[in-house]
């Protein structure tokens, strides 16, 4: 057996995806939603029948984010959220299912709707709680997020797999497949929105799950259901996010080495309370984070600065290369204010939340520098 290639080659070639038809060494877009039969009525290409199917720039997408991940099947939805319903939306009414809690506030408000409407047994946990949980809880599905968007909680995937029989799924949304391999801890699916740094340049909605147990049935449930009901992610955006995974190890790598600098820079600055953020050895999580991610902790961190709300609001005001803007991943820096976008979910607010990106850190760090000048 030939050697596995790593995975700055695996995206760089984007899996080895050409055009053969032109010679191009890159693949073309083929927008067509409908597919040809000859004069027997066979299928040109039997694979491909209907664009709610099925596609060529989805199969490369898919199949260079298989790679990536090492997994056995991987699907793209139209956006993360959609990946996420489409995971929930395979229980029974009645199931029960444990969540891990400060997490993604749009996964948060999205499934107490649909586990209230199915009468799914919802059990809210704390990071640092998941594992008595996991041990004393019956669950169908265990769902958890690490590193935690918006406080960078870190859960031991390897731990919870072990304690518990029900599916977990892992939204590994600020680690991407290129940090951390949630399959290879003993996830049953990882997730990403592939919106945040695996496209990485604001422009493509999208999400993403992977399996290693791809003849469960889950797995088939999820798959009937993404074709029959229909969230697929389209042809363009499928080739956008091929294109824009060439450069994700690169990314992902410069984010994390500037998120790492930045980090150490604002926690010995005297304007700021705290830094969350894995890759700091004072972090809770640090020692979890060592384990099971590697190259890096990824661009997202959150910053509580002293002085409250005003001074939070004055220095997010004050910044001028971080954008003001919700989202994490891009190749441009951006910062939000969370207790203004969600108020009532317990965020401080002195809180800042930041997405770190490729520029040079000595511009990045002297922008936080002026900012935070009294
Ligand atoms: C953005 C995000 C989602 C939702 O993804 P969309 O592509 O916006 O639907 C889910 N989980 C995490 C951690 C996210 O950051």
């Amino acid at each position: 057996m030939t050697r596995a290639r790593k995975p700055a080659t695996i995206a760089a070639h984007a899996a080895g995806t050409i055009d053969p038809q032109s010679g191009g060494v890159v693949p073309a877009l083929q927008p067509s939603t409908t597919y040809l039969r000859d004069e027997n009525y066979a299928l040109i290409r039997p694979d491909n029948i209907y664009a709610r199917d099925n596609s060529d720039n989805l199969r490369q997408a898919e199949t260079v984010l298989q790679r990536l991940e090492n997994a056995q099947d991987t699907l793209l939805f139209p956006s993360g959220m959609a990946a996420i319903a489409a995971v929930f939306r395979t229980l029974p009414n009645g199931a029960g299912v444990i969540v891990q809690s400060g997490i993604y506030w749009g996964t948060t408000q999205w499934v107490r709707d649909f586990s209230a409407r199915r009468d799914i047994t919802l059990t809210e946990v704390d990071a640092d709680d998941l594992l008595s949980a996991c041990q004393t809880r019956q669950a169908a599905l265990v769902f958890i997020e690490t590193p935690s968007n918006p406080w960078l909680k870190t859960v031991d995937i390897a731990a919870l797999a072990q304690a518990s029989d029900a599916t977990l799924v892992v939204d590994a949304t600020a680690a991407t497949p290129i940090l951390m391999q949630p399959l290879a801890l003993g996830a049953d699916i990882v997730m990403h929105s592939a919106t945040k740094a695996i496209n990485g340049h604001s422009d493509v909605l999208a999400g993403v799950l992977s399996t290693n147990a791809p003849e469960a049935r889950i797995w088939d449930d999820i798959r009937t259901d993404r074709k029959t009901a229909g969230a697929i992610l389209g042809p363009f955006e499928a080739w956008l996010l091929t294109r824009a995974m060439r450069t994700l190890p690169l990314r992902v790598e410069r984010m994390s080495q500037n998120a790492q600098a930045l980090a150490t820079f604002l926690l010995g600055h005297d304007q700021v309370e705290d830094v969350f953020y894995p890759g700091l050895p004072h972090h809770p999580g640090y020692e979890i984070a060592q384990r099971q991610m590697s190259g890096g902790y990824g661009s997202l961190m959150s910053v509580l600065v002293t002085g409250g709300r005003e001074n939070a609001l004055r220095i997010v005001g004050r910044l001028q290369l971080f954008l003001r803007a919700t989202s994490l991943g891009g190749v441009e820096s951006l910062v939000e204010h969370r207790h203004t976008i969600e108020p009532h979910t317990g965020i401080p607010e002195n809180l800042i939340r930041v997405s770190v990106g490729i520029e040079d850190i000595s511009d990045l760090i002297a922008d936080w520098d002026q900012a935070l000048k009294r």
